[in-house]
């Protein structure tokens, strides 16, 4: 049947976002100029004023002190606004040369921006506690009393302001290089891959696309050259994993951190006792793990589960959604929680804040970016009519609500961290993906469904988890000195074995080289970039699990956690708003197997269309 055509032939296409209100003309806007110079002007008087601060925080300073702090957070919200829209600008139009400069300047007043944010946070931390309670009871700052508080505390962990000002100014050629290093390591790595008897050139990101063809000789194959390219590279690799991870080791041992990681879960304002309580639970749900990968086993008709089938499509759902009609489907589903999350939906998308024309030229992915000195956000997708579009806009539009309930709330106190971060976007997400659940009878489309619901937890629990052993490991023997290359292999079928546990096939089932290939590992603005998506879907996870219970009487409640993520610690939130306690059991073991019900739906499934 060829309805499909038919169909998406008469959808109307997706909008293109409105940029002109926040500044007309684009990255060339006369309009966005002024306001650009004008931060650089406050910058430097701000520089001044920092100068001439009262070094110690007596009641005659205080005055000085909070214009100064407030001043400071001023520019950091104005900073937003210019950064933002040059990357809506350079998103919407990939060879905007303009706005590729803006960028690079807007970095740069960042970067100053940040050095007063170091200056200030070192000046924090040599204050009396009764001294700084003092400041922080003032009603002027006591809404932002939890981050300034907390860049105190960060501080006082540092090492002296000087060295950390030098550690700062060597991590430019000394830490963060590596990374870039890495990234043309990448970048450079072309692959001849034939397909249909055509030979093409292919870079690694395109080669790991085909991982998730439906035809297993062709992942099988893609595999085989995704390693291979790799393994050309890997001594490089190696060199850079091991030296930028020296680096950070280095650091540690001198601020006198005595675990690898003290800074991810500061980032993450995190305890480690809640990290544990949440692997200790996801260990749990292997079995149910093993049971579902075994049906879809029987559905691919293979007998060795290997690496390249973790993404291999089930199922078939080719019902198409125009632009308008996802919108109208997720309004519907949010309105079944709260009025008001589908209202505002209903407002952003009205308001032409998403972007979502299908047109050359566009970047890859989608975002949402917070405007926040306008109240606003926008969204930036390439929207394509199917089913996997229509969950992108539910999940940014959960980020955009996320930031509209922060509308009011002092800048600062809108940072929440990664693990808090997509809370929201994942609840929209498991809303729509519930609801069309419901709604699909089709077995194929059913079974395509339940799939992609199953493919998170499982890629989330084993293939994230794996990720967390390995640098754990790696970690644990850098400190002794340089891990080589083939140990460092070892080290990755170690932690895969473990965290798949028996999933993999043990001969070909591993990808060893998965150290080298994943960008993650040499990410350096946030060490261990694995525990918090894992965290952040079981967060979000456990809150629409109470939302299920609660229904409306829940939304209310919903929407005041959400705005307390940039003022507490996460723990604290859960706290306050679910009465749970996260260092504990209970919450997660609830959480984990909430997430995996639909394994034996999945599985009888399988069976009756087999
Ligand atoms: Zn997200």
């Amino acid at each position: 049947m060829d309805t499909n055509t038919t169909l998406a032939t008469t959808v109307k296409p997706a909008p293109r976002w409105d940029l002109e209100s926040v500044f007309p003309g684009g990255s060339g806007s006369t309009e966005y100029k002024i306001f650009r110079d004008k931060i650089r002007v406050d910058l430097d008087k701000a520089k001044k004023a920092f100068a001439k601060l009262p070094t110690k925080l007596a009641p005659a300073a205080e005055a000085q002190w909070i214009k100064f702090i407030l001043e400071f957070q001023r520019l950091g919200e104005h900073l937003g606004l210019a950064r933002s829209f040059v990357l809506c600008c350079i998103s919407e139009k990939v060879n905007d040369e303009l706005g590729h400069a803006i960028f690079g300047e807007v970095d740069m007043m960042i970067a100053d921006w940040s050095t007063l944010h170091n200056g200030l946070e070192a000046l924090f931390a040599k204050q009396s506690d009764k001294q700084w309670d003092k400041l922080m009871a003032n009603s002027k700052v006591v809404q932002i009393k939890f981050p300034l508080s907390e860049m105190r505390m960060l501080a006082k962990e540092k090492m002296a302001p000087e060295l950390e000002a030098l550690a700062l100014e060597l991590s430019v050629n000394g830490y963060h290089a590596w990374a870039r290093l890495y990234d043309k390591i990448s970048g450079e790595i072309t692959v001849d891959f034939e397909e249909a008897g055509k030979v093409e050139k292919l870079s690694v990101g395109q080669l790991q696309n085909k991982f998730n063809s439906p035809d297993r000789s062709i992942r099988q194959r893609a595999f085989v050259k995704f390693e291979e390219a790799w393994s050309s590279r890997a001594t490089l690799a190696a060199s850079a994993l091991n030296y930028q991870g020296g680096f950070r080791l280095s650091l540690y041992k001198n601020r006198n951190w005595k675990s690898p990681l003290h800074e991810p879960l500061r980032m993450n304002r995190l305890q480690e006792k809640t990290l544990n309580a949440m692997w200790k639970a996801v260990a749990t749900t292997l079995p149910a793990m093993k049971k579902y990968i075994e049906a879809k086993k029987k559905l691919l008709g293979i007998d060795k589960f290997c690496w390249y089938d973790q993404f291999a499509p089930v199922g078939k759902f080719e019902a198409r959604f125009s632009f308008e009609e996802a919108g109208d489907l997720v309004v519907k589903h949010l309105a079944s929680f709260s009025d008001e999350m589908a209202e505002f939906s209903r407002m952003a998308l009205n308001n032409r804040w998403v972007e979502g024309e299908d047109r050359p030229g566009k970047a890859d992915g989608g975002f949402c970016t917070g405007l926040n000195l306008l109240k606003q956000s926008r969204i930036f997708m390439t929207y394509a009519d199917d089913f996997g579009s229509m969950t992108t806009l539910a999940h940014e539009l959960g980020h955009a609500y996320h930031q509209w309930v922060l509308k009011d709330t002092p800048y600062l106190a809108t940072e929440y961290p990664m693990g808090l971060a997509e809370t929201a976007s994942i609840f929209n997400e498991l809303r729509v993906t519930d609801a069309a659940l419901k709604e699909v009878t089709d077995p194929q489309q059913k079974l395509m469904l339940l799939d992609q619901i199953l493919q998170q937890p499982f890629s989330l629990f084993c293939n994230i988890y794996a990720r967390f052993l390995f640098d754990r490991a790696f970690y644990a023997e850098r400190q002794k000195g340089v891990v080589g290359r083939s140990r460092l292999d070892e080290l990755m079928v170690v932690a895969q074995k473990e965290a798949f546990a028996g999933i993999l096939d043990p001969t070909e089932g591993h990808h060893r080289l998965f150290w080298a290939s994943k960008l993650h590992f040499f990410y350096t603005e946030a060490p261990f970039y694995n525990f918090p998506y894992t965290f952040g879907y079981l967060f979000a996870g456990g809150v629409y699990e109470r939302a299920s219970r609660e229904g409306k009487a829940f939304a209310p409640k919903y929407r005041a956690m959400l705005q307390d993520t940039g003022s507490m610690t996460t723990e604290e939130v859960a706290k306050k708003h679910l009465g749970v306690n996260l260092t504990r059991d209970d919450f997660w073991t609830a959480a984990v197997s909430n997430s995996v019900r639909y394994v034996d739906e999945f599985c009888a499934l399988v069976n009756s269309t087999m």
